[in-house]
């Protein structure tokens, strides 16, 4: 095993932990980055959509060349009956690919979002801080940190020999963090109101058939958010995103409600893809891969102290997750490329003490990371106990549109009278006004 003393010792080769020794080795730091899967990607599950803006603020020459599978150019959001949908969908020009050939990356311009398959983008993404002359250690677990004087001062690997000792620990082992606790960086138990759990399958499909059913191009992509009956009752969501030659369908909803419906994520999931509007996106596909991962949905309220003497916590250890913007990987990328910022400044100022260290702190509040998470930090509560909001509202949407669509003979003004008094028996105008305010105070 290693011997060697390093500047920095970085656990986790996801976004958050890639970025961090991408940073630091970039500056000249000498950098260890221990991974537990085989190779970087082996073990991680996600949606799959990532964002170019922080990828290219850390890889400023070569994020074009990352293994992209579609650019996005359209987002959809539906809310679903068990029959019907109302849908949103934003299409500009501005989130657009490049239209010549060559497909998703390489206009050289920064895409706003992109979709990836985590396996080939993981190891890419690591490959980047290896070229940069980080030590890359995969098939590795980190069990523990070790501390001399109070101080973290190295970890333990789980192999013979696994000391290894550095000035600074970065701990980006993801969600349900065991190295946050070993830290005693974690303030309190994690609920489970405060995690989600998504079950996620990649089904094949060939590139001209989902070009045909999103309308779109080689190379361009299209999001799809499911909200209501699909869910049955439990705060979550439903997704489709296109890859290059395949859908990534997924569903997820929050532990604590699961375990109360006792409904399970496989049952979700098959009642998903059964939704007639999408398994009509899905038909003829052949299901490749089914992974299940946690989502921490605690935010701000959870977050664990986010520095100490001698480590610093960045991503889903650190319950970096905007849920209502499906955002995870890019707060995991900026806060990993801080957390080595900060790791290099301080060095620079020869003070790595837990003062300089704090800095950290002072970046993450100067991003959008703390600010976006503080914004929403009522929302995750809000989500635990009334999920029911989620169910009625994209019920309501749909019986009125229906309505108004369906062309029965009924006068424009009869149904208009139809539909209030219909909404009046659903819930009253007072109540509605009450679950708007409830709802605006959540992420105001
Ligand atoms: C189903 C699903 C869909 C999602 N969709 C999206 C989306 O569309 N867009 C988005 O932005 N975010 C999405 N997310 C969230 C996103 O995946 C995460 O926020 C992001 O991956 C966090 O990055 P990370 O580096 O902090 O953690 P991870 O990606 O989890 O990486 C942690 C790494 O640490 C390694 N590791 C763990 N413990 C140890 C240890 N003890 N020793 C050594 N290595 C260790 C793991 O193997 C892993 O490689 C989704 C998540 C899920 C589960």
């Amino acid at each position: 095993m290693v011997t060697e003393r390093f500047d920095a010792i970085v656990v986790g080769a996801g976004p958050a932990g890639s970025a961090a020794a991408i940073t630091m080795a970039r500056a000249g730091l000498n950098v260890v980055l221990f991974e537990r899967g085989e190779y970087p990607g082996s073990k991680n599950v996600m949606g799959g959509v990532m964002y170019g803006r922080m990828l290219a603020d850390v890889l400023p020459e070569t994020f074009a060349q990352a293994p992209m599978e579609r650019l996005i150019v359209e987002e959809r959001v539906w809310m679903a009956t068990p029959s019907s949908a109302v849908s949103l969908g934003f299409r500009s020009a501005a989130h657009g690919g490049p239209s010549g050939p060559g497909g998703a990356g390489h206009s050289g311009e920064v895409p706003n979002a992109f979709t990836v398959l985590r396996a080939p983008f993981d190891r890419w993404f690591a490959a980047q801080a290896e070229a940069a002359g980080a030590l890359l250690i995969t098939g590795t677990t980190v069990e523990d940190v070790i501390r001399q004087d109070g101080r973290i001062v190295g970890v333990r690997a789980g192999r013979e020999g696994g000391d290894v000792y550095g000035d600074v620990v970065i701990i980006c082992d993801g969600v349900n963090s065991f190295l946050a606790q070993k830290a005693g960086l974690q303030r309190r138990p994690v609920e489970p109101s405060e995690m989600a759990l998504a079950v996620k399958e990649i089904i094949a499909l060939p590139r001209e058939v989902i070009n045909e059913r999103f309308a779109v191009r080689d190379g361009e992509g299209v999001t799809i958010e499911v909200y209501g009956s699909v869910t049955q009752g439990m705060a979550g969501y439903g997704f489709i995103y296109t890859n290059r030659e395949s859908l990534s369908v997924g569903i997820g909803a929050l532990i604590s409600h699961l375990m109360r419906t006792k409904i399970t994520p496989y049952a979700l999931l098959e009642g998903f893809k059964q939704h007639p509007l999408v398994a009509r996106l899905i038909e003829g596909g052949q299901p490749q891969e089914y992974a299940a991962h946690a989502i921490p949905e605690g935010g701000y309220e959870a977050m664990p102290n986010l520095f100490g003497d001698g480590v610093l916590i960045a991503g889903d250890a650190a319950m970096m997750v905007n849920g209502l913007h499906r955002e995870g990987s890019n707060l995991a990328m900026t806060a990993g490329r801080l957390a080595g910022e900060t790791v290099v400044q301080a060095r620079a100022r020869g003070d790595i003490s837990a003062a300089s260290l704090a800095a950290y702190r002072d970046r993450l509040e100067q991003s959008f990371v703390l600010p976006d998470l503080r914004k929403y930090r009522a929302l995750p509560a809000l989500a635990d106990r009334r999920p029911e909001l989620l169910a009625i509202y994209p019920q309501l949407v749909n019986e009125v549109v229906e309505e108004m669509l369906t062309v029965d003979g009924l006068s424009k003004r009869a149904k208009q009278k139809k539909i209030w008094r219909h909404l009046r028996a659903a819930r009253s105008p007072w109540q509605v006004l009450k679950d708007l305010y409830t709802g605006w105070k959540a992420i105001r």
